[in-house]
């Protein structure tokens, strides 16, 4: 008989191993349900594009002669969970099995092994890097660095090789990349994709039913296609690539998105690949248009990072979201859902990220996870916060990048120190420390940066810990040279700072 398909939101391409693995007269089952819009409260943009991108996608399948049996989200019979569908969708066609691709997501890898139809689940081979490759990798080191894991995949993709060599002689060029930026009213911007018939319908149900959500679902300009996300893709690779490794770890208050990509939702939906954005990205400096220091770091950032977190959240298991190495309990402070603050850096970094679901990699890691490190939010809820308010939040990528990089809370898996920095980084990286309420260059006082009170705050009540860590220590060295009367105020003034985070205070 036939057998039930099944294709997930964020599995939406024709090489899908479920979709691979189908035989004539199975049927494909998509399905929008209540439990994935709501267990945690996703941007309304994340989840119209990924509805909007689903009911794409089904008509492409349909349109390429499968048979589609699609639950809309505001249908009477929609049992309102995946289980629930497949149970109803296997009793309607008389189907005894479904053949599934692992979801990212281990809250539903659990619901389709206890589904009561069996669910053969395929490996995701969407990836470079199998787990199990992952796996025999790491297998037998002491620490797992992305440096070394990257190299082997730079040699096991042949992208930017001279043979065995690294094209340019290094391996990375990171010391050409991360410098601050200027204003350029020039700049290229990326792409926006004017909503079609279908994607104005999900965003008038994504407003009705999730309305309350955190984040403004229109202006809505996100590519919903596999057409529209390679164009998005070729802008890109045109405008913004030459100038991605200089610009990659500036900020602008004027100027959100700079020279990155914004194509991860894309990425990580599977509207596009990631072999298929590198060889775009070699091939531009194969063709001169762009420096080495660009192209190699943003395949870095692909083959790399990407590839890496992924590897990390299938070996660490279904426990790794509950890690709280640092012990942090503090709740996560208003201002992460919109609450008034007078940090510019803050308000710039969330306030962007209501209206666009989308912030770069510095202003998620060095501005609010920074401040929810400094501060000791309990890393749960931190990544609960992160997994809902951007447009490319799913759990494979999103924890590892939360809990490990940013929060420290996998206590050293991901990342060999934490990355904390006092309000000096921000303001080298950054303009927003200009129109601040509060002075960058004051180290307490009432109108001290918070970051410069709460870095050693951190540093020192974690200081059994951190101490022996050799990149860590000349921060200690400078911390013990400072004068005694100076030390007491700053800690007595984080201590200040954190009591009135915690009364609820506009800080
Ligand atoms: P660009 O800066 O243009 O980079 C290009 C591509 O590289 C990205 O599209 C992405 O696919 C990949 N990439 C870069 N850095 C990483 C990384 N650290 N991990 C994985 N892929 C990377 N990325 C997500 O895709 N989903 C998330 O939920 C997510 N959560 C994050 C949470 C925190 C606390 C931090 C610090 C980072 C997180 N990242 C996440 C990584 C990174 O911030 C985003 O991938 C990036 O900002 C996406 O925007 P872009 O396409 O413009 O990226
Ligand atoms: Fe942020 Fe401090 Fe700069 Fe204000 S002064 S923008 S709080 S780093």
């Amino acid at each position: 008989g036939p057998r039930l398909i099944l294709v997930l939101g964020d599995q939406l391409t024709a090489d899908v191993a479920a979709l691979r693995a189908a035989r004539p007269g199975d049927v494909v089952v998509m399905a929008e349900v209540m439990a994935e819009g709501t267990y945690v409260p996703h941007h309304p943009q994340k989840i119209a594009l990924i509805l909007s991108a689903m009911r794409h996608f089904a008509e492409d399948l349909r349109a390429a002669g499968w048979q589609v049996a699609y639950s809309r989200l505001d249908e009477a019979e929609n049992t309102q969970s995946i289980a629930g569908e497949l149970i109803r969708r296997a009793a309607e066609v008389g189907a005894r099995e479904v053949i599934a691709t692992a979801p990212g997501d281990w809250r539903l890898r659990a619901a389709l092994a206890e589904c009561p139809i069996p669910v053969r689940m395929l490996p995701d081979d969407r990836f470079l890097c199998s787990e199990a490759e992952f796996a025999a990798w790491a297998e037998g080191r002491k620490q797992l660095r992305m440096e070394f894991f990257y190299r082997e995949m730079r040699r096991r993709t042949g992208l930017m090789m001279e043979g065995e060599k690294p094209a340019g002689g290094q391996w990375n060029f990171d010391h050409d990349n991360r410098k601050p930026a200027k204003a350029d009213l020039f700049r290229p911007r990326p792409p926006r994709f004017a909503p079609d018939a279908v994607t104005e319908e999900v965003l008038a149900l994504v407003e009705a039913r999730f309305g309350t959500h955190f984040g403004a679902a229109r202006p809505f300009g996100w590519a919903v296609t596999r057409g529209e996300a390679l164009a998005a893709l070729d802008c890109f690779a045109r405008a913004s690539l030459p100038t991605f490794g200089d610009e990659q770890d500036a900020m602008l208050a004027g100027d959100p998105t700079l020279s990155h990509a914004l194509i991860s939702p894309y990425l990580n939906l599977g509207l596009l690949s990631p072999m298929e954005v590198c060889r775009r990205v070699e091939a531009e400096w194969q063709a001169g248009r762009v420096p080495i220091n660009a192209a190699e770091g943003f395949i870095r950032q692909i083959i790399g990072w990407r590839e890496f977190v992924r590897g990390i959240w299938a070996l660490e298991g279904p426990g790794y979201t509950g890690r709280n190495a640092l012990g942090h309990k503090r709740a996560l402070p208003a201002v992460y859902w919109g609450g008034a603050t007078r940090m510019a850096c803050m308000g710039h970094a969330v306030g962007q990220t209501r209206d666009m679901a989308y912030a770069h990699h510095i202003q998620r890691l060095m501005v609010t996870g920074n401040f929810a490190l400094l501060a000791g939010v309990d890393p749960a809820e931190v990544h609960e916060w992160y997994l809902s308010v951007y447009v490319d939040a799913f759990e494979w990528v999103e924890a590892p990048n939360t809990i490990g990089m940013s929060q420290f809370a996998d206590g050293g898996v991901v990342g060999s120190k934490p990355y904390v920095s006092s309000g000096a980084y921000i303001d080298r990286m950054s303009d927003y420390c200009g129109t601040c309420h509060y002075r960058v260059k004051e180290k307490t006082g009432a109108r001290a940066c918070p970051f410069n009170l709460l870095y050693w705050h951190f540093l020192i009540r974690h200081r059994d810990r951190f101490a022996a860590n050799p990149r860590m220590a000349q921060m200690y060295r400078t911390w013990d040279r400072m004068e005694e009367g100076h030390r007491a105020r700053v800690l007595r003034e984080a201590e200040g700072f954190l009591a009135r985070l915690d009364a609820g205070e506009t800080l």
